[in-house]
C-alpha cells in the first residue's frame, strides 16, 4: 500500500518534467519533488534548436534556467547525471548506477529520442540534434560548415534545412519517402513543400537511402546513398523522426501503446501510482492533442488529491520554414482517401474518411490562412 501523498519522483527532466514539477510547486508548498536527470538538468526550448543551430548562436544563450536556479525557485531534490535503469513498480524503488530511491508515486517523463538509421549508428559523423548537448556538438561542427547533409525530410528537417540555406550553406534533406513529411500526407501538399523548400536552395534527394557515411578528410565526409550518390558534405545532422522512450516502462512491465507508454486520460499508467506524461506518453483518444504544459498542469492537480485531465485543443501543425508556409492536422489512421486540389498560389489537400467525412488536412501556400476554417470542420471522432 503506497502511504504518502507528499512525494513525487519525476524521471526526466526534459519540458515535461519540468513542466510537472513547476506545477506541483505551484499548487503545494509542502509536497517533496525529486526530479532525476539522465544528464544535466537546464531549461531550454528545443523549438529554438534550428533557427539557433543555423545562426550559429552560442548553446549558453539558450539556456532559460540553469540546473541550480530550478532547484532552488521550485525547491526541488534534483539529481543530475543520474539516468534511471530500472522501475520496480511493484516494490516502489527507482534504480539508478549510483544508488536507488523509494517512491509513493512516480511520474515517467523520458521524452522521446531522435533516430539515426541503422546503417549508421555509431557512426561519429552522424550527429543526431535532440538535446542541448547535440546543439553544443553541432555548434562547432557547423560554425565551419558550408554543406550540410539532414536525414530525415520531417518538421524538424523542413524546418532546420530552410534556416541553414538562409544562412548561407547548402542544405542536402534525404529521405526514403517520396516526398517531405512521409507518407501521411498527399503528394501534391508535399511535393508544394518540396518544390518552395527548394526555390529557397534546399536540395532534396527523396526515395533514396544514405547507406555509409565516410571521412574523407579533416571535417569532410562522404556519404553514399542506395541510389549511387556520392554526397561530399561538412556535416551530417540526424533528424530522422522521433520515437518516444519507453525502455524502461517496457522492462518495469507497463502497458504501452504504439505512441507510448499507455496512459489513461488521468495519465495513469498499467499499475498504481505509476503516471507518464509528454513525448513518452500514449494519451488515448483526442486526449493526444493536449499540450504538454496542460498534461502537466492536470497531473500537478491529480497528484495534489484533485484528480483532473488536461484541456484538449486540437490544433493544425504550422511549419517555421520562413520560405515555405505549410499547415497539416494528420488525420488517423483510418480508412479514407485525400482529395487534393492546387491553383498556382496554394494547395488544399482533404483527408475524408468513408462517410466523406473531413478528417485531416495539409494545406500550402496561401492556403495556410484558412487553418483555422479547417480546423473547424474536422469530424473529431474515433481518433
Ligand atoms: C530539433 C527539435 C525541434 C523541435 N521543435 C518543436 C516545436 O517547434 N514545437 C513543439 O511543440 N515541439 C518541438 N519539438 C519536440 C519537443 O521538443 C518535444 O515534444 C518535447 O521536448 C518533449 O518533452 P518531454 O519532456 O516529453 O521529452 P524530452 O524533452 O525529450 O525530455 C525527456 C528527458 O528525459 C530524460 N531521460 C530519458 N531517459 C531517462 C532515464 N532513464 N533516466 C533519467 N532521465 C531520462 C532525457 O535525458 C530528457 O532530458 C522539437 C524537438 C526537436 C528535437
Amino acid at each position: 500500500m503506497r502511504s504518502s501523498d507528499s512525494d513525487v519522483v519525476i524521471v526526466g527532466a526534459g519540458r515535461a518534467g519540468h513542466a510537472l514539477a513547476r506545477a506541483i510547486r505551484r499548487r503545494s508548498q509542502t509536497c517533496t519533488i525529486t526530479l532525476i536527470a539522465a544528464h544535466s538538468a537546464e531549461v531550454y526550448p528545443k523549438s529554438a534548436f534550428p533557427a539557433a543551430l543555423a545562426a550559429n548562436r552560442d548553446p549558453i544563450t539558450l539556456v532559460q534556467a540553469t540546473a541550480s536556479m530550478v532547484a532552488a525557485r521550485e525547491d526541488l531534490h534534483l539529481l543530475e547525471e543520474s539516468a534511471v535503469d530500472a522501475i520496480d513498480v511493484t516494490g516502489g524503488n527507482v534504480a539508478m548506477r549510483h544508488g536507488s530511491i523509494p517512491f509513493d508515486r512516480i511520474v515517467i517523463a523520458t521524452g522521446e529520442e531522435i533516430g539515426v538509421p541503422p546503417a549508421l549508428r555509431g557512426n561519429p559523423a552522424v550527429q543526431p540534434l535532440n538535446r542541448l548537448a547535440d546543439f553544443h556538438l553541432l555548434h562547432g561542427r557547423l560554425r565551419l560548415a558550408r554543406r550540410v547533409l539532414v536525414l530525415g525530410a520531417g518538421v524538424c528537417s523542413c524546418e532546420f534545412a530552410n534556416e541553414l540555406v538562409r544562412s548561407g550553406r547548402e542544405a542536402i534533406v534525404a529521405d526514403s519517402a517520396r516526398h517531405p513529411l512521409g507518407e501521411r500526407l498527399p503528394g501534391l501538399a508535399g511535393r508544394r513543400l518540396r518544390d518552395d523548400l527548394a526555390r529557397a536552395g534546399v536540395s532534396f534527394r527523396l526515395d533514396d537511402r544514405v547507406l555509409a557515411v565516410d571521412p574523407i578528410s579533416h571535417g569532410r565526409f562522404r556519404a553514399h546513398t542506395a541510389c549511387n550518390e556520392r554526397l561530399d558534405v561538412d556535416a551530417v545532422v540526424s533528424l530522422i523522426e522521433a520515437r518516444p522512450r519507453t525502455a524502461l516502462a517496457r522492462v518495469a512491465g507497463l502497458s504501452h501503446g504504439v505512441r507510448g507508454i499507455a496512459v489513461d486520460t488521468f495519465l495513469r499508467a498499467s499499475a498504481d501510482g505509476v503516471y507518464a506524461l509528454g513525448a513518452c506518453a500514449d494519451l488515448p483518444g483526442l486526449a493526444r492533442y493536449a499540450s504538454i504544459e496542460s498534461q502537466a498542469r492536470a497531473l500537478a492537480e491529480t497528484l495534489c488529491g484533485r484528480p483532473s485531465q488536461p484541456e484538449i485543443r486540437p490544433e493544425p501543425m504550422r511549419l517555421n520554414t520562413p520560405d515555405a508556409r505549410f499547415a497539416f492536422f494528420a488525420p488517423p489512421a483510418i480508412a479514407g482517401e485525400w482529395q487534393e486540389h492546387a491553383t498556382a498560389g496554394s494547395v488544399s489537400s482533404a483527408f475524408l474518411d468513408q462517410a466523406g467525412r473531413l478528417r485531416g488536412f495539409a494545406l500550402a501556400g496561401q492556403a495556410v490562412e484558412q487553418r483555422d476554417a479547417w480546423m473547424a470542420r474536422v469530424a473529431l471522432q474515433d481518433y
